[in-house]
């Protein structure tokens, strides 16, 4: 069985579908931002990458025609 997740966010555990979109983003955390040096592990379910995006002022979502 496959490791659970869950939502950084909400603290949703993931479902089949949060699951196979799997929003996560690793990287490490630079000297520009005030974690500087650590490492963000960060996962979203749909719902709270649909939020983020809403977010966005300018929108990340390049639509497929
Ligand atoms: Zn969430």
């Amino acid at each position: 069985m496959a490791k659970e997740i869950t939502c950084n966010r909400c603290g949703k555990k993931f479902d089949i579908w949060d699951t196979q979109e799997n929003f996560s983003i690793n990287t490490r955390l630079g000297y520009g931002t005030k974690y500087d040096g650590d490492d963000l592990e960060l996962d979203l379910c749909c719902s709270c990458m649909e939020k983020l995006i809403d977010e966005c002022v300018i929108s990340p979502i390049k639509e497929n025609t």
